[in-house]
């Protein structure tokens, strides 16, 4: 949302209520004039402020748990922009109606906050030290993950800051502020309890003043009788610009004493908060602190105990063989492999089923697909082999990794385990599952498709069948049965003759010419789309093979899944563009998901 709403030119960021009501003043447009602000103390808030009768008024738009937007105790909106077209017709409690939006000067973007600059850094930061990631696997955890470790870095970035002394009691607090300069408004916050209180501590005429910071029941802080916040660095902002009911504003930080960090009962450096306890499959055991519940930081009391684990978290996030001490081996020891009992799935091959595999520091949760005996007949024989050469040159996040092949008493090809199976039964099963959430797994198939499109592969089955869930927040591509790399050159791979194609996902000149390309792949990512947001259901239902030819010739389209975002549906009809040569590739569809997912997630 925050993306969008920088685009409107009556939004000036994070500005103060005094600089808003300057602009509006210095605009002198009469009555309901008004602009739009960031919050500066609720977190993915705004504020509104309108000119009436020479007063200015101010109010604040909270985002609300179910990403809706509301004047506190108003009606809820979409977006803050359908907040104030609404109070364009209709005051509800305003002191006007919005009569005209007070457009920035010339030249001038909306002002960041000074969070903006320091969060790329903690983010980057964060995510190096919690999951020991870098390159390729940093930047893909980032992108899929950026909302959920803005929230995670907004409500723990005070730990960062030189003002913040951690869990230091009163009377240690009283000598490092006396220490050195004895500027007034010198000051430092010190952690009172394990209840998420605080206590900011103010130098004033060389005496310290200690106000309590307190944690109300919805999580926000304040001190005594003042403004609530989310956060203690908007604290901080709020009271060094304006004392607002302390005895003076805040001014120079009273610095730890080097080498003490904000930190403190985290072993690795990473921030804690607290996972649900109940066993997530996939979750990795073994990266320590993140996953411990005993000494929490107080802070964690805000975050709730479901918090989603991140696909960072499984263990299918990197290759097993991104540690160096695994050596890379395309076959697999039979006799560190244990298959269970119990079928995963069948497929052309035959049965796929669960299985541990023995490596040099780990044991491995796999899945295990097994050639029929009666089948091992040369050509499917080797067709499983292509599978797997396919799949053994990709490494992505989020593409299911092929561990290794296993030749004996049949032929097995050893994957990486995603428990929850394919997209479409999940979401049949789930029709709880959220907007937002299907839309975080069909991005990350989109990143995965990037990659494929961006190393010469083309997958030729991609369908919601087709990827497979590790957590309900983690998805992976699979099934590379029909998949190719093709000439860098030709860029389109020719299929001999017709097979046994799923030819409700494909595009046009597949079927007309047996032209395969990633911009074939986009058109079956669209249908993929459209299973998606209609929860599992068959594409075309009721219509033959034959018929959908017929229909995508004639200029018709599927029509939009009951309830999906119009921006979604929108994306699907680009990727069901006729002309390959005109349609979007992975590199153009990624982002434009990923800027929706950013904007309902937020
Ligand atoms: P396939 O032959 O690749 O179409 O796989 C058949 C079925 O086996 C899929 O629909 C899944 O239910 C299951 N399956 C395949 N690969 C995996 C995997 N890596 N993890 C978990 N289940 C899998």
């Amino acid at each position: 949302m925050a993306d969008t709403v920088n685009t409107l030119p009556f939004f000036y960021g994070n500005i103060t209520r005094e600089e808003a009501e300057d602009y509006l003043r210095q605009a002198n447009m009469g009555n309901g004039i008004y602009l739009l602000r960031q919050s500066r103390n609720y977190l993915g808030g705004f504020a509104l402020s309108v000119l009436h009768s020479g007063r200015c008024y101010h109010y604040t738009i909270e985002r609300e748990p179910n990403e809706m937007y509301a004047i506190a105790g108003g009606k809820s909106h979409r977006t803050p922009v359908d907040v104030i077209d609404y109070h364009s017709q209709e005051m509800d409690g305003l002191m006007c109606l919005l009569k005209k939006p007070c457009n920035r000067p010339k030249n001038m973007q909306p002002k960041m906050g000074p969070f903006e600059d320091l969060k790329e850094k903690l983010i980057r930061e964060y995510v190096k030290k919690t999951w020991n990631l870098q390159g390729a696997a940093l930047e893909q955890a980032i992108i899929s993950q950026r909302p959920q470790l803005e929230k995670l870095i907004s409500t723990t970035a005070h730990e960062q800051m030189p003002w913040f002394h951690g869990s230091i009691t009163r009377e240690d607090s009283e000598p490092r502020l006396q220490h050195g300069s004895r500027t007034n408004g010198k000051f430092l916050i010190r952690q009172r309890d394990s209840n998420g209180s605080y206590a900011l501590c103010l130098l004033h005429e060389r005496q310290v003043m200690h106000y309590r910071i307190d944690r109300d029941r919805t999580g926000k802080l304040s001190i005594p009788d003042g403004k609530k916040f989310d956060t203690l660095w908007q604290l901080v902002e709020h009271y060094s610009y304006k004392p607002d009911g302390l005895l003076r504003v805040l001014t120079e930080p009273c610095s730890r004493p080097d080498g003490e960090t904000g930190k403190h009962q985290n072993v690795a450096g990473g921030i804690l908060y607290k996972l649900r306890t109940v066993p997530i499959p996939g979750i990795k055991k073994n990266r320590g602190s993140r996953h411990t519940t005993d000494n929490l930081n107080p802070y964690e009391t805000s975050v709730p105990n479901n918090q989603a684990a991140m696909p960072m978290d499984t263990e299918v996030y990197e290759s097993p063989y991104a540690d160096p001490d695994e050596l890379r081996s395309s076959t697999v020891d039979r006799n560190h492999l244990f298959l269970e009992d119990g079928e995963l799935g069948s497929g052309n091959f035959g049965t796929v089923i669960r299985g541990t595999y023995k490596m040099k520091k780990t044991e491995k949760q796999v899945a295990v697909k097994i050639l029929k005996n009666d089948d091992n007949n040369q050509s499917v024989h080797e067709e499983m082999l292509r599978e797997a050469n396919v799949m053994q040159q990709l490494d992505n996040p989020y593409i299911v990794r092929m561990i290794g092949i296993c030749e004996a008493e049949n032929l097995m090809l050893v994957m990486e385990l995603a428990e929850l199976g394919p997209l479409n039964k999940f979401l049949q099963k789930n029709k709880q599952t959220s907007i937002k959430n299907i839309t975080e797994l069909v991005h990350q198939v989109s990143m995965g498709m990037k990659y494929l499109e961006e190393h010469n592969f083309v997958h030729r089955d991609l369908a919601a069948r087709n990827v497979l869930l590790v957590t309900q927040h983690y998805a992976k591509i699979s099934d590379f049965g029909l998949s190719k790399a093709i000439a860098e050159e030709q860029n389109y791979y020719k299929a001999k003759g017709h097979g046994k194609w799923p030819v409700k996902w494909y595009a046009p000149e597949c079927i007309n010419y047996f032209k395969f390309s990633s911009k074939s792949d986009v058109w079956s990512f669209g249908v993929l789309m459209w299973e998606a947001y209609s929860y599992g259901q068959k594409p075309y239902k009721g219509l033959k093979g034959n018929d959908v030819m017929q229909m995508i010739e004639g200029g018709r389209r599927m029509e939009a899944p009951g309830n999906c975002p119009p921006e979604m549906y929108d994306l699907m009809r680009t990727c069901w563009t006729y002309k390959a040569d005109e349609r979007p590739g992975f590199k153009v569809v990624e982002p434009r998901l990923r800027d929706y997912y950013y904007d309902i997630a937020q």
